[in-house]
């Protein structure tokens, strides 16, 4: 079949009137008879087993059962009647109950007579009952098509209201079949279709429409799975050949006496090799001539820090100036303060740049920033007006990534004619799954281990039934010199209560941790930015012992003596939050504790999430679990959330086919970059098409 035939719009499909058309399009987003194709069954109800009433459970689904209406009667009740049938098979009795169309199945019901009835079955005053069943006489079922696996479509509200049952899907797509003779352009090249040994394209579209077996089902998912994530490779891949083709990046040639100078000299440690790598990797892409757009991902405490200084030393070595970027001001004030110890002595200028810094010093920086006398810039947000101009910006950092929305990555990369090299930083371990499929254009290292000597924080779930006793450890602790947080949920929409329970939190340290003896901090999104500022100053001085916070502190503060971190309702975090969180301590020589209180009663995907936090402190396997409890588009926020658009594949559960697409698709395209090659023309002709009709899910960046 023609692949413009398939463009058509479906109300042209016999069944589909103007009405319904719409209904498809704005309850379905389906338009064309190739968007109804590419429309799956979400599950499949086995037509080959038939159950016997007697061995019905209550929690039996939808059931298949051969019998015969011994009787029939109508029962009056306070709304209307009902109409029940008595219904009989060797094996016991049961009933059938129908609310609407009473006189229609009266007069059209055989008593007596051997019928397949299907439905689902409910239990009530000791008997089953199966609401408006599916009838078919025993002798028509018998001779009818054998599916032995009947689709179910997704569907909605609206759609089920109008009439639009998933027996109207059927119909339609039986119809459809039969304009198309079935028969369907095939998107993928022999070669793969021989090698990964697949159904062909028609035959995979048949079964998944209307399966013939369990084997052929599966090997219809698989064939259009794989293409699926195939094609998605085949974009990102090329995405990122281009750039690398057609981006020129400034190329730091010389690693230089910064780089050496501080390599020698100034080092406070011995590098991990996870950090060896990671630098070699970034120094051979700044090298080349083509644009740098790595992600570096390390757990919290890994050591990015380092890893992004030796980088800017790089630029600096070659003459250009490096900006940091940080989501927070308390962030952008530490990456200031541990930088320029860092680099003390070495002649290197650097400045702040937040929301608080007054006109007159930020006027200053804006001048020395184009006349080049600063060599690092780092601040928040503020780096991105207009006003600010560099000389010759070369290196464009961003720490803790997913902060940040798309747009204002792009709008460093427009600080300059030729874009900057940039280098992503994040603590958030994104499972290597979901990086292939959000980040296939970017380059990504990793650093997998934690530098030596940090002892792994030991963690523990805690009834809130026994805070005092948690009070008591605190009390320890802090008599060893320890500090302490601890922090409160605050999400949006129960904002005010959150905050009452901070205070109520607050109140009740403040009575369990008198003063003079114990000092308190306090920081929470209510407050202005200098009392913040003022508070975690004194908390890092260790001028107090406690400090008692809400989320604001989950990224990157680094404070090495707090040892204890304590998450009040913990249940109602997330485990990428949880973990995060956790990573606050842990940071010094000491044992570190994360203590997480909760009530009595929570939700088995609660208790999950606190199972996982308490046996490992591995952020890839926590992100994994995180993957797996929350799916990909919570995961990663709505920004990228067009990877739940997927038709068919599942970028969890379908992790194996997602890397042999990987595989196949860079291989291929290693060898035929443009996809020019005669053998390689019918995955250029799918490809453009489904880039044509924006089939293909798209990756902003
Ligand atoms: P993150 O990856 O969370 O940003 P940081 O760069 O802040 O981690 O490093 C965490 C802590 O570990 C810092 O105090 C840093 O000085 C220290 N550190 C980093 N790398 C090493 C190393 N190779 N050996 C010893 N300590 C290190
Ligand atoms: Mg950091």
């Amino acid at each position: 079949m023609n692949a413009n035939f398939l463009q058509t719009p479906i109300t042209y499909l016999k069944g589909v009137g103007p009405n319904r058309a719409q209904l498809f399009q704005s309850e379905l987003g389906i338009g064309t008879y190739q968007d109804l194709i590419n429309f799956f069954p979400n599950r499949y109800i086995d037509k080959t087993k038939y159950y016997t009433i007697g061995e019905l459970e209550r929690s039996s689904a939808d059931v298949q059962i051969k019998g015969k209406i011994i009787h029939l009667k109508t029962v009056e009740q306070k709304k209307g009647s009902r109409l029940v049938a008595t219904f009989v098979d060797d094996t016991g009795e049961m009933e059938l109950v129908w609310f609407r169309m009473q006189k229609w199945i009266r007069d059209n019901l055989k008593l007596n007579t051997p019928y397949v009835i299907y439905g689902k079955t409910n239990w009530f005053n000791g008997k089953f009952s199966m609401p408006h069943p599916e009838m078919e006489l025993l002798t028509e079922h018998e001779s009818g098509l054998k599916i032995a696996m009947q689709p179910v479509y997704p569907s909605t509200e609206k759609l089920s209201n109008k009439g639009v049952t998933n027996r109207v899907v059927n119909k339609l797509m039986q119809q459809l079949f039969l304009e198309t003779k079935g028969q369907f352009q095939e998107s993928l090249s022999p070669a793969l279709i021989n090698e990964l040994k697949l159904i062909s394209k028609s035959d995979a579209l048949y079964n998944i429409h209307f399966p013939k077996n369990q084997a052929l089902l599966a090997k219809a998912q698989f064939r259009l799975k794989f293409e699926e994530l195939f094609y998605i490779q085949i974009q990102l891949i090329t995405k990122k050949l281009l750039r690398k083709k057609k981006i020129k990046g400034f190329p730091f040639e010389h690693v230089g006496s910064y780089f050496n100078e501080f390599y020698k000299d100034h080092l406070p440690f011995e590098l991990t090799s996870a950090q060896k790598r990671a630098i070699k990797e970034i120094r051979a892409d700044l090298g080349s001539n083509a644009q740098m757009n790595r992600l570096l991902q390390g757990d919290v405490g890994s050591g990015k820090t380092i890893v992004a200084l030796m980088s800017i030393l790089l630029a600096l070595d070659n003459g250009y100036q490096t900006c940091l970027m940080a989501p927070t001001e308390i962030l952008a004030n530490q990456h200031y303060n541990s930088l320029i110890e860092l680099v003390r002595n070495m002649g290197i200028n650097i400045a702040l740049l937040t929301g608080s810094v007054k006109k007159k010093a930020r006027n200053i920086i804006h001048e020395q920033l184009e006349n080049g006398e600063l060599h690092l810039l780092i601040g928040t947000h503020a780096v991105l007006e207009d006003k600010v101009q560099f000389k010759n910006l070369g290196l464009a950092i961003i720490d803790e990534q997913h902060r940040f929305g798309v747009a204002q990555r792009s709008r460093l990369w427009h600080k300059n004619e030729i874009p900057p090299h940039i280098l992503v930083m994040t603590a958030t371990p994104i499972p290597r799954t979901l990086a292939m499929s959000l980040y296939g254009d970017l380059d990504i290292s990793v650093i997998d281990e934690l530098p030596p000597g940090r002892k792994s924080v030991k963690t523990v779930h805690r009834l809130d039934a026994n805070r005092l006793k948690v009070f008591r450890f605190i009390k320890d602790e802090i008599k060893k010199g320890r500090q302490i947080y601890v922090v409160y949920p605050l999400i949006q929409e129960s904002e005010a209560l959150d905050y009452k329970d901070l205070m109520d939190g607050y109140e009740s340290i403040v009575r369990d941790f008198p003063l003079p003896e114990y000092q308190i901090s306090i920081v929470h999104g209510k407050m202005k930015s200098e009392d913040k500022d003022y508070e975690m100053g004194r908390f890092q001085r260790g001028e107090t012992q406690i400090m008692i916070a809400t989320t604001v502190i989950e990224v990157g503060v680094n404070i090495p003596n707090a040892s204890v971190m304590i998450i009040e309702s913990a249940e109602r975090f997330g485990l990428s939050q949880l973990h995060q969180l956790r990573g606050r301590v842990g940071r010094g020589a000491d044992q570190s504790y994360c203590i997480l209180m909760t009530g009595l009663k929570l939700s088995s995907e609660a208790k999950e999430r606190l199972a996982t936090m308490t046996s490992t402190n591995d952020g890839f396997e926590i992100a994994e679990v995180d993957l797996r409890l929350r799916g990909p588009g919570d995961l990663m926020g709505t920004q990228q959330s067009g990877l739940l658009n997927l038709k068919i594949a599942d970028i969890v559960r379908d992790n194996d086919i997602l890397k042999t697409a990987r595989y196949y698709a860079s291989r291929i395209l290693k060898e035929d970059p443009g996809l020019s090659q005669p053998a390689n023309s019918k995955l250029l002709a799918t490809y453009q098409q489904l880039v044509r009709h924006k089939n293909i899910w798209t990756y902003i960046s």
